[in-house]
């Protein structure tokens, strides 16, 4: 036993072992890929950053109802509201604190009309957390810029909801 135990030593077994493995990989298939330039697929229910969207008449889709608002376990979402001139409902305020929420996607579950949702987006890191508190005029924003992607990843998704 000592015996091989020297001779394995002495040949250098396990080095020789190692680099055939490593030398096999060569040959198969990456695994990783050149982020930021290569992205990996993402599935329609990923939970990125937070957009509001509106109605393809360009209304806001959110009718106040603050059920986002009750069901935010991280209690991240503050939301005022007053009726308009035409009677309807809708938000003066919609704001989400991003350095609260924990990304659960219960606010787009909760939301009876798809205006809060969870998008595709998660490049959205800032230096300072002031810019991770989100007003309503920013979520408005994220979803003007990701629509199209968002009622996508809505339609593959209603099948299953
Ligand atoms: S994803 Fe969850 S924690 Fe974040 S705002 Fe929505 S309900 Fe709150
Ligand atoms: S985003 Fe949806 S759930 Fe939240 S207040 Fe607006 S309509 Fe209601």
């Amino acid at each position: 036993m000592s015996f091989q135990k020297t001779a394995s030593s002495f040949l250098l077994v396990e080095i020789v072992k190692g680099f055939a493995l490593t030398f096999s990989y060569m040959f198969r298939p990456k695994v990783t890929i050149n982020y930021p330039f290569e992205k990996g697929p993402l599935s329609p229910r990923f939970r990125g950053e937070h957009a509001l969207r509106r109605y393809p008449n360009g209304e806001e889709r959110c009718i106040a109802c603050k059920l986002c608002e009750a069901i935010c376990p991280a209690q991240a979402i503050t939301i005022e509201a007053e009726p308009r001139d035409d009677g309807s409902r809708r938000t003066t305020r919609y704001d989400i604190d991003m350095t609260k929420c924990i990304y659960c996607g219960l606010c787009q579950e909760a939301c009876p009309v798809d205006a809060i949702v969870e998008g595709p987006n998660f490049e959205f890191a800032t230096e300072t957390r002031e810019e991770l508190y989100y007003n309503k005029a920013k979520l408005l924003a994220n979803g003007d810029q990701w629509e199209a992607q968002l009622a996508a990843n809505l339609e593959a998704d209603a099948p299953y909801r």
